[in-house]
């Protein structure tokens, strides 16, 4: 079976990450056949059955340059999926005050926490925790105690439990 006659040789190249490192050779073999594919960078061809394992493998041996690149940009893709999905989140909420009261028992249980699990105090300082409280407590505005405020709490809890 002849396919069209083109004279420019198409180049479809993959999909995805891998797009600016293989190319199709083969672009108009039948979808059900093994797809002839070729590295950008040494030519070397492959076949294609839709799997990018042996690709990945190929970049990350033969031209690890490129695969920093490659995974790199996969790192960053994630975080920014990662805050994005974590920060929409919070922006869905309602900005809900919140009382004076459920503040100082916030303080009392983070202090609580810490000195009862042993984490350190800078835990106040961990924006993923700002974050869950933010998103607990439906406002976006929350800010967590300082560490500062934590350590009173603390040294006043164990004078507290001396005097008793
Ligand atoms: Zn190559």
């Amino acid at each position: 079976m002849a396919s069209g006659e083109s004279s420019d040789k198409k180049i479809i190249r993959i999909g995805g990450k891998l797009s600016e490192h293989f190319a199709f050779l083969n672009a108009d073999a039948p979808s059900d056949g093994a797809s002839k594919i070729s590295c950008l960078h040494c030519k070397k061809q492959f076949a294609y059955r839709g799997s990018n394992t042996s690709l990945t493998y190929h970049l990350q041996h033969k031209h690890p340059m490129q695969y920093q690149r490659v995974a790199a940009a996969d790192r960053k893709k994630n975080d920014d999926t990662k805050r994005c999905s974590i920060m929409n989140f919070v922006s869905t909420q309602s900005n809900k005050p919140v009382s004076d009261r459920v503040c100082e028992d916030l303080k009392g249980a983070i202090a609580q926490w810490i000195a009862s699990s042993g984490r350190p105090t800078a835990i106040v300082e961990d924006p993923g925790l700002q974050t869950v409280l933010c998103v607990a407590l439906q406002n976006q505005q929350y800010t967590l105690p300082s560490r500062r405020t934590i350590d009173n709490i603390i040294a006043r809890m164990y004078d507290e439990k001396l005097n008793d």
